[in-house]
């Protein structure tokens, strides 16, 4: 028998990246031009709009925000997220660099930054190890560039074109033994400590927020965990997760792929919210 979730106080956690909100690239817009959705800017970069979202899921999203808790959870570093533009106040809490941050009124909490790194020395080989490595299979035909963001996880930013068939998964299988995830979505490759999820984080935002139950969207293998740790979960039909076929029962899927995803995810979210 399932048991109905208390929405009294719903929290939802949703990623971000071709979850929420698309690169020019992710939009995965077909048919003419003049039946694109409206769209509305969510990110600049440089004096230059990079993501976005449909003016319908704007709309939806400032809804889902007014009878829930609504966090944005992502992968992005704090100086990453806060580019991302919403709302016109900053959400009560985000989760940023896939759990390592959690954002409250706007500004990272430093107790958990001090609990993340305790769980991490303790869990996993260190970032020095995993960067050494990236270093090491740094290849000017297909690495664009290389970083480590937050002095937690690292990534490559590639040309998927040019980038070896078993690469990603020659790199999962090498960081496996040593405790840490990797995950490919659009140009990125990150590899991540397996302890630092955004399920971890999250479970501290219902606990200070005092939301009643969970419930997620996401479309990685990053959001596999927060997927997993909500009550009711939607998933777009496009991304890492949909490549690899991943399905639970608890968990929807969206008809559409691309930004037009966004407004079937919110759509799902709401209901589940008891709009
Ligand atoms: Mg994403």
């Amino acid at each position: 028998m399932t048991v109905a979730p208390d929405v009294t106080r719903p929290l939802v956690a949703c990623d971000l990246d071709r979850t929420l909100i698309y690169s020019a690239a992710a939009l995965g817009l077909g048919g003419p031009d003049a039946a694109a959705p409206p769209l509305v800017v969510a990110e600049v970069y440089q004096g230059v709009p990079i993501s976005f979202l449909t003016r319908r899921a704007e709309t939806l999203l400032a809804e889902l925000a007014q009878i829930a808790v609504f966090v944005p959870t992502t992968t992005r570093t704090v100086a990453q997220y806060e580019r991302v533009r919403l709302f016109q106040r900053p959400p009560a809490f985000a989760v940023t660099t896939n759990g390592a941050q959690i954002v409250v009124d706007g500004r990272p909490d430093g107790d958990w930054t001090v609990e993340i790194a305790a769980r991490l020395t303790s869990a996993c080989a260190p970032l020095a190890d995993i960067a050494d490595h990236l270093a090491k299979l740094d290849d000017p035909r297909w690495t664009l560039s290389r970083r480590v963001a937050e002095d937690v996880f690292c990534y490559l930013v590639v040309n998927r074109a040019e980038l070896p068939a078993t690469f990603v998964s020659d790199l999962a299988e090498w960081c496996e033994p040593l405790g840490w995830t990797v995950s490919l979505q659009g140009r990125k490759i990150y590899a991540v400590p397996r302890p630092l999820t955004k399920s971890a984080a999250l479970a501290e935002v219902v606990r200070r927020s005092g939301a009643t139950c969970m419930f997620g969207a996401g479309d990685s293998l990053l959001d596999a965990d927060l997927l997993e740790a909500a009550q009711y979960g939607v998933r777009p039909a496009h991304g890492e997760l949909a490549d690899l076929g991943w399905q639970r029962d608890h968990v929807a899927v969206t008809s559409a792929t691309g930004i037009l995803a966004a407004e079937e995810i919110l759509n799902h979210l709401l209901v589940a919210c008891g709009r």
